[in-house]
C-alpha cells in the first residue's frame, strides 16, 4: 500500500508536524510497523499494518494560532516547534481542505471587522485560535474561535458573513480562553450559531461531539481500529463490559448490541454528557457512563467486586496508572482490548499485565496519524490460561503423588480465589467444600466447637470459586 504515494509539503520543516513527510508512504508504514514489532515482539505477535489509500486531508480536527504581521494582516498557522513563534499555513496536506479554507475566510473577516489577534507577550488584542471539526459522516462543520474575552464586536454581523461565504458550516462557537496556558480550549463556550456540537457517524452509530470532547481525528482509520478492537473482544452477548478511557461513548456503544452490560468512564465530563446522550441518540439501553478517574473508578469496581468479563482500555499517550493496572488484575476480566497512541508506554503497560496474570495473544498496528510519526495499536489480552501454569512439573503420574490432599494449601486456596474472583473464603468454606467433594480435611474444620452452634454454610458462588480452585491446583 503506498508505494508511490510522497508528500510535498513547503512548510514541513518548519511546521515540525508531518516528521514522515520527507518519506514515501510506503516507507512511513514499513518504519512504524517496525518499531511496533520491536517494542511488542516480547509480549505477542504483531500482525500488519493497517495503512491508508489516500492518506491526504484525513484530520477531522483543524487548529490554526491566530497572530498578527508587521503590516497588520492577520496570519495562522501553528507554533514553530518549541517556540510560541507563528509559522503561517495556509493549505495543509494532513488537515481537512474546507477546513483551511474556512480559516483563510477567518482571517479576512477578522481584519474586515478589525478584530485583533491576541498577543502573547503584549497582553493584546482579543482572538487567540480557530478549532474546526468536520464530520465525516454528516458533512456538519464546528467552528469555534477562541477569544481571550467573551465579547466578539458585531458578533452576528460576522456570523453572518462567515456562513455566507460557507453555508456548509452547521455550528459556531465562541470559547473563553483568558489563562496564559498552552491549551488551546478555555473552560466556557458560547454557542453563536447551530446546536454547538456536530454529529458524526461511526460503524453504524451516530455520535455528538461538543467542543471539549476528545474525538478520534481520523475517521475512516477509526472505523477499522474499532473493527479489529470489537473482532479481538469477541463478545457473545452475555458480557459485561467496561470501557474505560471512553471519551464520548464511541468504542463502548459500538458493543453495546453485542453485550448484556455496558460501563463507560471518562475524566472528562463534557465527553461524559456526549457519551449519555450518545447512548439515547443510539437508543442503547445497557449502557452506564460514569465521570470519574478511570483508575480510581476501577478501584472501587474491584474493592465492591463487581463482575467483568471484558475491559476496554485507550488511556491518552501517557498510558495507565498504577491504581488502574492493579485493579485490573484484581477484576480479572477474561480479555482486555488495549487501544494505544504511544507504543512506549503500552509496551510498559503490558509489562505490568503479563506479569500479573495476564498474556498477549495479538496485536495490530493501525495507521491513524499519516505522515507523522506517531501510529495507534490495538492489542489482545487475556487471562492466563490455569492449564499455562500447571503445566509446568504438574504430571500426576510424573510426579507419583497419590494424594491430591497435598496438592495447596488453604493459604494458596484462599489467594487463588481472590486473584481470580475477589472472594474472600474462609478456612472453614474451603473444608466443606472439600469434604463435598470426597477429599479428606482435618476433624475440626467444619464443626462447631459448640454442638448447638450453627454452622455457617459456604454460599454458592464461593462454593463455585472454591471449586475452580480446587480444580485449577488438580485436587479434584
Ligand atoms: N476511547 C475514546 C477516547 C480515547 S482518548 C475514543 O476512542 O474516542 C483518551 C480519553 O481518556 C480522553 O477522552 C480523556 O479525556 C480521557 N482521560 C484522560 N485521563 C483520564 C483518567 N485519568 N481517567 C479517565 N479518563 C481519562
Amino acid at each position: 500500500m503506498g508505494g508511490e504515494i510522497r508528500f510535498a509539503c513547503p512548510v514541513a520543516s518548519r511546521c515540525g508536524g508531518c516528521q514522515m513527510a520527507h518519506l514515501p508512504y510506503a516507507e512511513q508504514l514499513r518504519r512504524k510497523q517496525a518499531w511496533v514489532r520491536e517494542l511488542l515482539s516480547p509480549f505477542c505477535p504483531v500482525e500488519d499494518i493497517v495503512g491508508m489509500e489516500n492518506p491526504f486531508h484525513y484530520r477531522n480536527k483543524t487548529h490554526a494560532v491566530l497572530a498578527g504581521d508587521r503590516s497588520g494582516n492577520v496570519i495562522s498557522g501553528v507554533y514553530r516547534m518549541g517556540t510560541h513563534q507563528v509559522v503561517p499555513v495556509d493549505k495543509c496536506l494532513i488537515q481537512n481542505e474546507k477546513a483551511d479554507a474556512i480559516i483563510a475566510t477567518v482571517r479576512r473577516l477578522l481584519r474586515e471587522f478589525k478584530i485583533r489577534p491576541y498577543r502573547e507577550d503584549a497582553r493584546a488584542g482579543l482572538m487567540r485560535h480557530i478549532l474546526i471539526r468536520t464530520a465525516r459522516a454528516t458533512g456538519q462543520i464546528l467552528v469555534v474561535l477562541v477569544a481571550v474575552q467573551p465579547i466578539l464586536p458585531r458578533k452576528n454581523d460576522f456570523v453572518r458573513a462567515l456562513l455566507a461565504a460557507h453555508p456548509e458550516i452547521t455550528s459556531v462557537v465562541l470559547n473563553v480562553n483568558d489563562r496564559a496556558t498552552s491549551m488551546v480550549l478555555g473552560k466556557r463556550d458560547i454557542v453563536l450559531y447551530g446546536p454547538g456540537t456536530i454529529e458524526d457517524v461511526l460503524c453504524g452509530k451516530t455520535f455528538r461531539i461538543s467542543p471539549q470532547s476528545f474525538y478520534q481525528v481520523n475517521s475512516e482509520q477509526t472505523e477499522r481500529l474499532y473493527a479489529r478492537a470489537l473482532d479481538y473482544a469477541g463478545l457473545r452477548g452475555t458480557e459485561t463490559v467496561l470501557d474505560a478511557y471512553c471519551g464520548i461513548g464511541t468504542i463502548g456503544l459500538c458493543a453495546a448490541d453485542r453485550c448484556a452490560r455496558l460501563i463507560g468512564v471518562e475524566l472528562n465530563p463534557a465527553a461524559v454528557k456526549d457519551a449519555t446522550w450518545n447512548a439515547g441518540r443510539n437508543r442503547v439501553r445497557n449502557a452506564k457512563f460514569y465521570c470519574a478517574d478511570a483508575g480510581r473508578f476501577l478501584l472501587r469496581m474491584a474493592e465492591a467486586r463487581q463482575p467483568l468479563d471484558v475491559l476496554f482500555m485507550d488511556p491518552p499517550r501517557s498510558g495507565s496508572d498504577e491504581n488502574f493496572l492493579r485493579a485490573v488484575c484484581t477484576l480479572a476480566p477474561k480479555r482486555v482490548v488495549y487501544i494505544s497512541c504511544n507504543p512506549t508506554t503500552l509496551a510498559r503497560d503490558l509489562a505490568y499485565l503479563t506479569k500479573h496474570g495476564f498474556r498477549a495473544l495479538r496485536a495490530t498496528p493501525v495507521d491513524m496519524f499519516p505522515c507523522t510519526e506517531h501510529v495507534e495499536t490495538v492489542v489482545l489480552l487475556s487471562q492466563q490460561k490455569p492449564d499455562d501454569i500447571v503445566r509446568v512439573g504438574l504430571d500426576l503420574d510424573e510426579l507419583d503423588i497419590t494424594s491430591a490432599e497435598s496438592k495447596a494449601t488453604y493459604q494458596e486456596i484462599k489467594a487463588y480465589v481472590w486473584k481470580k474472583f475477589g472472594l474472600k473464603v474462609s478456612t472453614l468454606y474451603i473444608s466443606q467444600v472439600k469434604r463435598k467433594c470426597g477429599l479428606d480435611v482435618g476433624q475440626n474444620y467444619n464443626r462447631s466447637k459448640r454442638e448447638d452452634a450453627k454452622v455457617l454454610r459456604c454460599p454458592l458462588e464461593k462454593e463455585e470459586a472454591i471449586r475452580t480452585a480446587l480444580r485449577h491446583f488438580q485436587m479434584i
